[in-house]
């Protein structure tokens, strides 16, 4: 049986949360220029985002939202008035993200072609349905995939479901992602194997502690999948 690899996209397969990061600095130095401390502009960002995303998902237009939500709670904890063009302004800078440039992680493509005569190849990605399936079609690599799943969020019962639906052997999956929240734990709780390829801009939303860190294969990059893969020497290493 071909070994199956789920496999995450943001910030594995391409940068995204840079574009986001951008967005709230930009965001931020606005806030500056209004008389705000931009520290506190990014705290307020971070905390209304947590409060709405289990509400409204990972939408980029709710990210836009968000800011605009943020800059009228500043307003309102320093009791000053909305100013009329900056719902505006702030709105305009959250487009960044909602179709932003894909650009792909070093060896993403020359490994999943290669990857893909070996392996079955899943990809699990969480957040907007439409918005994902455009960057995957922006992305180029979609045929590689033999199956594209989006979710709101993902966790092991996810995982679960698709080694039921796709008849998998859990010894014979590895969840392969950047986020330890939402890649890592989920693997390792379903019982399959994980694959860790850390991105340096990962969002801190997906931090988290990684629960049984002997159990996890932890990569410089994702070119470093071949090796495991698909090379000769795929079942010693793995
Ligand atoms: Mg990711």
């Amino acid at each position: 049986m071909k070994p199956t690899l789920i496999i995450d996209a943001d910030d594995t397969l391409w940068e995204n949360n840079i574009y986001y990061e951008q967005c709230i600095a930009a965001f931020a130095e606005l806030m500056g220029a209004q008389g705000f401390v931009q520290e506190e502009a990014e705290r307020t960002v971070e905390t209304v985002e947590r409060e709405r995303i289990p509400q409204v998902g990972y939408a980029p237009e709710e990210f836009a939202r968000s800011l605009v939500i943020s800059y009228q709670r500043l307003c309102e904890s320093h009791d000053r008035p909305i100013e009329d063009e900056v719902p505006d302004r702030v709105w305009e800078i959250g487009q960044a993200v909602i179709e932003y440039p894909i650009v792909l992680l070093d060896g993403v493509a020359e490994t999943l072609a290669r990857l893909s005569g070996h392996c079955r190849l899943l990809l699990l990605t969480k957040g907007d349905r439409e918005v994902q399936e455009s960057k995957l079609a922006r992305s180029g690599l979609g045929h590689l995939f033999d199956g594209v799943h989006v979710v709101p969020e993902k966790d092991a019962e996810v995982i679960r479901s698709l080694l039921a639906r796709y008849g998998l052997q859990p010894e014979q999956t590895w969840m392969v992602g950047n986020s330890p929240r939402s890649d890592i734990n989920p693997a390792l709780e379903a019982g399959i194997g994980a694959i860790y390829v850390p991105h340096p801009n990962t969002w801190k939303m997906e931090h988290e502690e990684i629960a049984e860190p002997e159990r996890v294969i932890v990569l410089k990059g994702f070119g470093e999948l071949a090796a495991l893969f698909a090379g000769a020497e795929r079942r010693q290493k793995v």
